[in-house]
């Protein structure tokens, strides 16, 4: 009997519909090849059960996330008789199943942001089948900007300066969906029996609050607030959604311009873009430098620290290190999987520089804890303050005191995550 002949959609860290290159590339191929389309989401073992430095690649922050996040697009993708496949196994071994049933004409993908992707990629290739991968989740396309990726690997200050310098350069509009109306027929195909993971439909799915933020009129001051460690609409929380690619960050910067056109432009309103900037930086600082994003050292980077055996690190990781801005921040990461950009700056810097510990066991501990654990991100703000990644001042030492009186001068941040007064919610 022939094999049915499929293409599939591997879905990575965009899980959308809307604004998504890879899907659209996904349902192109299809159509131009005649062949069904599918979607394929893999629970990779390497982040839903490994370990690193003895812990969890992922949280149950994180996780819930993306549960969440890859119900949300199997509805969606209903809605335009696309079919999500949710396996558990790394897609090679996943896609080698699927191949027992069908013929698989090519697999669509992210371009691969660190190593681990790239591997994957190489992975499928070998086992014969046809990989190609597109840019879905960066505000520039590789060829408008290679002026500024020639640079690499360049300082942040550098990378803007030369993007903005050259004032035709600005973000690709969100693409449209591209499915409806396409020739081919999305067919309805019954999944094989792919281990499913059974901790997928547990939680609600919580709408952004991005529109409310913006609604809130909170973007005119966030220059001002960004840097608070509590409180409403202090910053954006776009964290989550882009991590997980539940939101375009091309949408959101585009959000951003339509916004000043109705209330005004000022520099609140330019510094979110400019945020956005720092991530599609170490977007691409990460490809750029690959494997080194994880390696490279400090003099003070020995990591042969077991974590369950050094005390220092237990008392960071627990939020007892007696010093209470630390203990507050590590607090609420730990129980909540977020933390405002200033508290991550701080725990890290007290981690680095006061317990003199590599760097590389408060990235670890940050990914097995982040709602928003974004590989480069994390790990490009983490080298940077430990001096070892793209800054040009060699590292960044916060003096903890004054920071405390400066972010914190009714210490109701602190009271409030040590138990000193009752938590209330943000959110
Ligand atoms: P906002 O201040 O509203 O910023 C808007 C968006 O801009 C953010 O959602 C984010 O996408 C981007 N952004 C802002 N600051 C940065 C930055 N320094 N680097 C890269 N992108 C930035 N961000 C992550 O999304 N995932 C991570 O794993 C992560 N790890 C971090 C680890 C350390 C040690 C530090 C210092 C920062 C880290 N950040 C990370 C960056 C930043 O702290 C968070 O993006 C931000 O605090 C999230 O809150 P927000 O969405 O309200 O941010």
């Amino acid at each position: 009997m022939n094999k049915r002949s499929v293409t599939i959609w591997l879905v990575r860290d965009t899980c959308r519909v809307e604004d998504n290159p890879s899907l659209n590339l996904a349902l192109e191929t299809a159509g131009q090849s005649g062949t069904a389309c599918f979607a394929l989401a893999c629970l990779e073992p390497r982040r839903w059960e490994h370990y690193q430095f003895g812990l969890a690649r992922t949280g149950s922050a994180w996780r819930s996330f993306r549960a969440n996040a890859l119900i949300q697009l199997r509805t969606e993708l209903l809605q335009h008789d696309i079919s999500l496949w949710i396996g558990a196994g790394d897609p090679s071994a996943l896609v080698g199943q699927i191949r027992e049933q069908f013929t698989i004409s090519a697999i669509i993908t992210d371009l691969p942001l660190a190593t681990e992707e790239t591997e994957e990629n190489r992975r499928l290739q070998n086992l014969g089948v046809k990989v190609l991968t597109t840019q879905s989740d960066e505000l520039f396309e590789a060829t408008n900007i290679h002026s500024a990726l020639e640079r690499l690997p360049c300082s942040f200050t550098q990378f803007r300066k030369t993007i903005e310098k050259d004032g035709s350069i600005v973000p690709a509009l969100p693409v449209k969906f591209s499915g409806l109306g396409s020739p081919v027929a999305q067919i309805w195909l019954d999944p094989p029996e792919l281990h499913e993971a059974r901790n997928i439909d547990k939680h609600r799915y919580a709408q952004p609050g991005w529109q409310q933020y913006l609604e809130s009129g909170a973007l005119s001051t966030y220059k001002k607030t960004r840097n608070a460690l509590e409180g409403a609409n202090m910053s954006s929380r776009l964290s989550a959604w882009l991590a997980h690619g539940c939101l375009s960050v091309r949408r959101a910067w585009h959000d951003t311009l339509e916004y000043e056109e109705n209330y005004g432009a000022n520099e609140s309103t330019y510094w979110l873009r400019f945020e956005l900037l720092w991530r599609e930086f170490f977007r691409w600082y990460s490809r750029h430098i690959g494997s080194a994003l994880f390696t490279k050292t400090s003099k003070n980077d020995v990591c042969k620290v077991n974590p369950s055996e050094s005390v220092l690190f237990e008392s960071w990781c627990s939020g007892n290190t007696g010093v209470d801005i630390i203990d507050a921040a590590m607090r609420e990461l730990t129980q909540t999987g977020w933390l405002s950009n200033r508290g991550r700056q701080l725990v890290a810097s007290h981690l680095i520089y006061e317990y003199g510990l590599d760097w590389r066991l408060g990235a670890a501990w940050f990914e097995s804890q982040l709602v928003d654990f974004d590989v480069a991100s994390n790990w490009g703000n983490w080298a940077y303050i430990a001096g070892v990644g793209a800054d040009p001042r060699g590292g960044r030492i916060f003096d903890l005191e004054s920071q405390a009186e400066r972010y914190d001068p009714k210490k109701t941040y602190r009271d409030r995550w040590l138990g000193l007064s009752p938590k209330k919610s943000e959110h």
